[in-house]
């Protein structure tokens, strides 16, 4: 594992059964409508989550507790109607990146997740009837039948694929003009992560790896991922793309990586990883 990189999206110091209290009646809000927040435009960054949004907020609305920062309990909701007043905007989380530090950015990500589990769930699967939120379970549970659904979290795998001083990458048909990626893709029922990492190769690229190591592991609530790094090692095999995913793959020497995607995916994270360490080793 690689314990310098911090990922983007994700908490690492709310507390998600904390204290609720705060003596002075302190807390952080995030409204969500269809994934975005609605904040105060022109306040200043450290405060965009200080409001309580009187007034935009229905009686039946389901305010849900995701955990407390430091002595602040945190909590999201779902907006039933888009509200668009004033300075109120609706911000994406990839308009929050940069903007604010990674930890809010990772509290956002949670809250952006849990409304919209809530907004996607409010009818039960099993008899249609409505369904309520249980903080216990961090869950829907139906009216009804009493039928309990969790957050849907997909986990998914992105592999480095390193042949000596080369790495391999490959190009979707829906990534823009010259940009290349790591091979990646969703574990399936019925397989292990590493499985998968070995499966998406084999289907995306046609190779062979050995040596597969976990790297680390990044939220990606775009819009409920968790992407999971490997490193491997290129064994045999030579390039094959399945044309249905791939347009084209091929190595790249370390020196002439094609353009390099944002900083805040675990994607760079790997590759960065790559050039560090052959830095200096001409
Ligand atoms: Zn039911």
């Amino acid at each position: 594992m690689n314990i310098q990189y911090r990922p983007s999206f994700a908490t690492e110091e709310l507390v998600f059964h904390g204290n609720e209290s705060n003596a002075e009646g302190k807390a952080l809000y995030f409204p969500v409508h269809q994934r975005k927040i609605l904040i105060d435009s022109e306040s200043h960054p450290d405060d965009y989550f200080s409001y309580y949004p009187e007034g935009q907020i229905i009686d039946s609305t389901e305010v849900i507790y995701i955990g407390t920062l430091d002595d602040m309990p945190c909590y999201c909701f779902e907006l039933k109607e888009r509200y668009d007043e004033g300075d109120m905007q609706y911000f994406g989380l990839h308009d929050l990146y940069g903007v604010i530090d990674e930890e809010m950015l990772g509290i956002a990500s949670r809250a952006v997740q849990m409304a919209d589990f809530y907004r996607t769930h409010r009818y039960c699967g099993l008899c249609g009837r409505t369904t309520h939120y249980v903080p216990e379970e961090t869950g829907m549970q139906c009216n009804n039948c009493e039928h309990i659904v969790y957050p849907r979290i997909s986990p998914a795998v992105i592999i480095l694929i390193e042949r000596e001083d080369h790495l391999l990458m490959a190009r979707s048909k829906h990534f823009p003009e010259g940009i290349y990626g790591l091979v990646a893709g969703f574990v399936e029922a019925g397989e292990t992560i590493e499985h998968a990492a070995h499966r998406e190769i084999k289907e995306e690229v046609g190779v062979s790896v050995k040596d597969l190591n976990y790297f680390a592991s990044q939220p990606w609530p775009f819009p409920s991922s968790l992407m999971i790094g490997f490193t491997a090692n290129f064994a045999e095999g030579e390039i094959y793309v399945d044309v249905n995913e791939i347009e084209d793959a091929d190595w790249f020497h370390v020196d002439d990586i094609p353009k390099l995607p944002e900083k805040k995916s675990i994607s760079r994270a790997l590759i960065d990883h790559f050039i560090d360490k052959h830095a200096g080793h001409e």
